[in-house]
């Protein structure tokens, strides 16, 4: 049945994937962000420039539609969200509290909130070897500071406004996204675009720096999964915070070889252990999401790097920044 949905963030990474995997289901899509996609044109229905930390934009960009796929947040990598505890808590706070009160008072009839693996307790992150975290383990609360917080309460605000029959929530707490079409540069950008880039823009036989020392662990989701494994929550039974992410647990050394072998590349690796690194170790634990909905992410991750590492390289090429591929970029263009 054709819908209509607002996808918040949706000039964000995964926002902007979120509205094209919408209209493609054939549905009618306004989004809405401070600024439109960075890298191509939205293919939204309407899009509006909004300030969601206002309550009257969350009232405007909330009416008339049937879903809500609230994809809105101050983020960014782990730089970003270690130095930006205060603006992080109070710019993603006041988006959420909102977003679900204006979705309450237009009578939206579901309502999707994108959650993060970082409400998960510090405590268990501790080891590069760490065990799956499932949905229970998010208590007794040790999150991420600000960003994680800040989601962990999101989460229970979702569940308020659930339980009390004012909205239908669902939540699903990301772990990595990664893919085409995302932040590469900049601050904000997480570590398979920043190792593609630093990879992309050197030479065969090259070093680049890699933060921490290299052993800190991740699973990494690709976006197309992401954004399919969001419509199917979203249209799920299950009320509670799920998992959407891949068990397949890597080292952030063995993501550079992983890129290296990509590009075609010898890499050296400089690590430095004076840059933030995270938790030591953060997987997913699939065993819910297998249960609810029978399926889970499939792209290995050689593929959807490859995906992502040429994306980025051609975006860079096109800029004019890797000498030896700008002139047949520059005829592609
Ligand atoms: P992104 O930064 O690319 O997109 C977020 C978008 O929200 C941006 O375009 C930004 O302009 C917009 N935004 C920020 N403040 C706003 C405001 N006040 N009003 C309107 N728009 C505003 O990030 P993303 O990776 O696409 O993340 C989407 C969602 O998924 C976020 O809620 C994020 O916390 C969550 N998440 C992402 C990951 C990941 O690995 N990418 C992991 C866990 C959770």
């Amino acid at each position: 049945m054709r819908k209509r949905a607002l996808v918040t963030g949706a000039g964000g990474f995964i926002g902007h994937h979120m509205v094209k995997y919408l209209k493609a289901e054939g549905h009618w899509v306004r989004g809405a962000d401070l600024k439109p996609p960075e890298y191509e044109e939205t293919a939204a229905d309407e899009f509006e420039l909004l300030d969601l930390r206002r309550w009257e934009n969350c009232v405007g960009a909330t009416r008339d539609v049937d879903e809500v796929y609230n994809l809105a947040a101050d983020m960014g990598g782990i730089g970003y969200i270690t130095a930006y505890h205060a603006d992080i808590a109070r710019n993603n706070i006041l988006i959420n509290a909102h977003m679900l009160e204006a979705a309450h008072v237009n009578g939206v009839e579901r309502y999707f909130f994108s959650s993060s693996a970082c409400v998960y307790p510090q405590y268990r992150q501790r080891s590069a070897d760490v065990a799956p975290l499932a949905e229970d383990d998010a208590y007794p609360a040790e999150p991420e500071e600000g960003y994680g917080w800040e989601k962990l309460y999101a989460e229970k605000l979702c569940q308020y406004y659930g339980e009390e029959g004012k909205l239908e929530t669902r939540v699903a707490r990301f772990h990595n996204i990664y893919g085409p079409l995302g932040t590469y540069e900049g601050g904000r950008e997480k570590a398979p675009a920043a190792i593609s880039r630093k990879i992309a823009l050197v030479q065969d036989g090259d070093e680049i720096e890699v933060w921490g020392d290299g052993q800190q662990t991740r699973s990494f989701t690709y976006v197309a999964d992401c954004v399919e494994g969001i419509d199917r929550i979203m249209h799920s039974e299950y009320r509670h915070p799920i998992n959407l992410g891949t068990d397949r647990l890597i080292s952030v050394s063995d993501l550079v070889d992983l890129v290296a072998r990509i590009a075609n590349k010898t890499i050296r690796k400089r690590f430095d252990a004076t840059k933030p690194q995270g938790v030591r170790g953060r997987n997913s634990d699939n065993g819910k999401l297998r249960e609810v909905l029978a399926w889970e992410p499939q792209t290995p991750l050689e593929e959807g790097m490859r995906e992502t590492y040429l994306w980025i390289e051609s975006e860079l090429a096109r800029a004019g920044r890797i000498p030896e591929l700008a002139a047949g970029a520059g005829q592609q263009a």
